[in-house]
């Protein structure tokens, strides 16, 4: 795999802003033209989680298109459905972004993974020293970066400090249930791993139980995942953000060229106000005091992602 990357050449981190780099589709490994990777849109949105839904604020840090981790439940799928996998590089465009963004708040929360996984594209782009930078430069806004695939990260990361306004926040499933459904993103055993390592070096970590998945083992397949945990050491998490499976109306076409175990959609679902599907509040409410009742035992920060003021309401939170 030829890979040009003038980033290799920097003497230290300061150059990444105005690095010439490149990327290769992961298939075909050709150089795309770097116009292609000039994003057209702002690299920040604030968190749009639509009318009646409760969570942080938040802005999306958008560096690519498409995440190569492919989830089954992923609505990335929906949004780009043959794009490949793509970074973008006009970074000092979103050097003026978060600039201008505090301007006018305080302390901004960074979410670097959900237009696609935090490290996805390490290996080609070093994406985890871009971020790295970016934190290191605006210490005054915290960066999240969320990831099922942390074994992907550069072995240069550990090169620096560990930063305070930088968190990994591990999103897991239980293993069955991530075979089944994150066939592309590192398995339960090698995120543990990972995070284990970023954790030594000093970083603050962060659990996402995120999507739930319910099956009719739900019990079996999560007390599966909290015995691992506890193995893990789940006070080693400075918080834990706990959210239910949900789908955007356009993931549909998308979920149905999935080849899914039959589970997957089993249940039922309904439309939110924010014209969301999730599963039925009865079936939310048993999941998450499922989950709650283990989690407040062990004394870690808890909050709920993506739900309803009713659903917080009737769980105490
Ligand atoms: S790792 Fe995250 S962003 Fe990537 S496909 Fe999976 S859910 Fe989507």
């Amino acid at each position: 795999m030829h890979i040009h990357n003038d980033l290799q050449n920097e003497p230290g981190l300061s150059g990444l802003f105005d690095s010439v780099v490149y990327f290769s589709d992961e298939k075909q490994l050709t150089p795309v033209v770097p116009r292609a990777l000039v994003r057209r849109g702002p690299f920040l949105a604030p968190y749009d989680y639509g009318p009646g839904i409760t969570d942080r604020r938040q802005w999306v840090l958008r560096l690519s298109q498409a995440c190569p981790a492919h989830c089954a439940y992923c609505y990335i799928k929906a949004v780009f459905p043959d794009a490949p996998p793509r970074f973008f590089y006009s970074l000092s465009d979103l050097d003026q972004e978060l600039a201008v963004i505090k301007a006018q708040e305080k302390h901004p929360y960074i979410n670097a993974g959900e237009n696609a996984d935090s490290f996805a594209f390490d290996e080609q782009a070093k994406q985890s020293l871009i971020l790295y930078e970016l934190a290191r430069k605006h210490p005054d806004c915290t960066f999240e970066l969320r990831t099922k695939l942390p074994s992907r990260v550069c072995r240069d990361f550990f090169l620096q400090p560990a930063l305070m306004n930088l968190i990994i926040a591990v999103s897991l499933n239980p293993a069955e249930i991530s075979s089944a459904y994150e066939i592309g993103a590192d398995s339960l055993e090698e995120r543990l791993s990972a995070l284990e390592g970023f954790y030594q070096h000093g970083y603050r970590i962060s659990l996402r139980l995120d999507p739930l998945i319910y099956s009719r083992d739900f019990e079996k397949h999560y007390g599966s995942l909290f015995f691992r945990l506890d193995e893990f050491g789940i006070r080693k998490f400075s918080d834990i953000q706990i959210g239910g499976l949900r789908f955007a109306r356009n993931q549909y076409a998308a979920l149905a060229r999935e080849k899914l175990p039959p589970d997957f959609l089993s249940g039922e679902f309904v439309k939110g106000l924010d014209g969301k599907w999730r599963y039925f509040i009865d079936v939310r409410l048993k999941m998450y005091a499922f989950l709650l009742e283990r989690l407040k035992r062990c004394g870690v920060p808890v909050s709920l992602s993506n739900e309803t003021a009713k659903c917080h309401r009737r769980l105490g939170l």
